[in-house]
């Protein structure tokens, strides 16, 4: 039996509590972080969809940059979907000057690239490593992918459908080692499986650590 690994959830601001249930549904004990202690006791993180200018602040603040750093330099799992793409990404285009990046994944996102929040957007997605049923992609000011380094994987690009216009094919969904991200928010919809995939790659390590 794969032992239970503790979660983390970056609880500045965004969709925490989804979140939260998901990972729960997902296996995992979820813990929300908002201190470097709480990062030390997680063997992962979620960072959530929000408003990853205001998310990049309140990391400064709380004294959490540095340390979420260090943790993803030294291979932590990691998920982010929207904003939290954003926080992971190496560059960000259309950022704000003074926005900070966690590193993590080698990709340049663009940042509202869909359009403003009226045009939140919808698709079915096929993602790799989630099974043959597709994902409910719903976004909301999302960015997207521009550029991916070639340690990168690409999870899922945007269908050509009428609705698509010129986001089709764009990289929506990415994985890099043990670091996840969606331009999409799979919380808001109640499927789990961007979090099962993430609570299994904890579950490697955890696994490792107790042998
Ligand atoms: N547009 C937001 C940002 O720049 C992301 C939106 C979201 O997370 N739903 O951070």
């Amino acid at each position: 039996m794969n032992a239970r690994p503790t979660i983390g959830v970056l609880a500045l601001q965004g969709n925490v509590r989804e979140h939260t249930a998901a990972l729960e549904r997902a296996g995992a004990t979820a813990a929300p972080v908002r201190t470097p202690d709480e990062l030390a006791r997680v063997d992962g993180l979620v960072l959530p969809g929000g408003e990853s200018t205001t998310m990049s602040r309140l990391l400064v603040t709380f004294g959490l940059l540095e340390s979420v750093r260090q943790r993803l330099a030294a291979g932590m799992p990691a998920y982010g979907s929207c904003a939290g793409m954003i926080l992971l990404a190496r560059t960000v285009l259309d950022g704000r000057p003074d926005q900070e990046q966690l590193g993590g994944l080698d990709v340049v996102v663009r940042r509202n690239a869909f359009g403003r929040q009226v045009d939140s957007f919808e698709a079915d997605l096929a993602v790799d490593g989630t099974g043959d049923e597709p994902i409910r992609a719903v976004f909301i000011r999302a960015p997207w992918v521009e550029k991916v380094g070639e340690d990168v994987d690409v999870l899922a690009r945007v269908p050509h459908t009428a609705e698509a216009g010129d986001a089709a094919d764009r990289i929506v969904a990415v994985r890099q080692g043990r670091v996840l991200a969606t331009a999409f928010h799979p919380e808001l919809t109640g499927d789990d499986r961007m979090h099962r995939l993430l609570v299994g790659i904890a579950e490697e390590d955890v696994d490792l650590e107790e042998r």
